[in-house]
């Protein structure tokens, strides 16, 4: 399998993990892990309307479980996933835990063009610079990586 082929893989993945969480009544986002083998460690939806927790994105909640359970360095050589590009906050509690790569599957920019004026909707701060992004933008039928 190419990589980007792994990388779609993943994304298909989250997208699974998002409709989980908007069946528990929260918003379609999903986050999951891969470390440095390609082995999903760990997968989280958002949680924020469940758990009335207004940082319960999906990202946020992961990299807070992720740097329970693993090293800085192991998390450097590790892959974030995430249905879609990370928030200011998501971007942070990644830089801070140190996750050397995310890939995402849609852009904030074109997130909110697809939902309009949402309360969710942000435009804030892209990802710090150390950490390396990797847009996958998917559909059924074709693949355009960018980033
Ligand atoms: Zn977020």
């Amino acid at each position: 399998m190419s990589e980007r082929a792994a990388h779609i893989s993943y994304l298909k993945r989250c997208i699974e993990v998002s409709r989980m969480a908007r069946l528990s009544g929260n918003t379609p986002f999903g986050a999951i892990l891969a470390d440095a083998e390609g082995e999903i460690v760990l997968e989280q939806g958002n949680i924020e309307i469940t758990e009335s927790n207004c940082t319960g994105h999906a990202e946020r909640t992961l990299m807070e479980k992720a740097s329970k359970s693993y090293t800085k360095e192991q998390l450097w050589r590790s892959v974030l996933y995430t249905t879609a590009e990370p928030c200011a906050m998501c971007a942070g509690s990644i830089y801070w835990g140190n996750v050397g790569t995310v890939v995402y599957g849609i852009s904030e920019k074109r997130l909110a063009e697809l939902t309009g004026d949402d309360d969710q909707s942000y435009a804030g701060p892209a990802l710090p610079h150390r950490v390396r992004a990797r847009a996958q933008v998917y559909s059924s039928n074709r693949a355009v990586s960018g980033g």
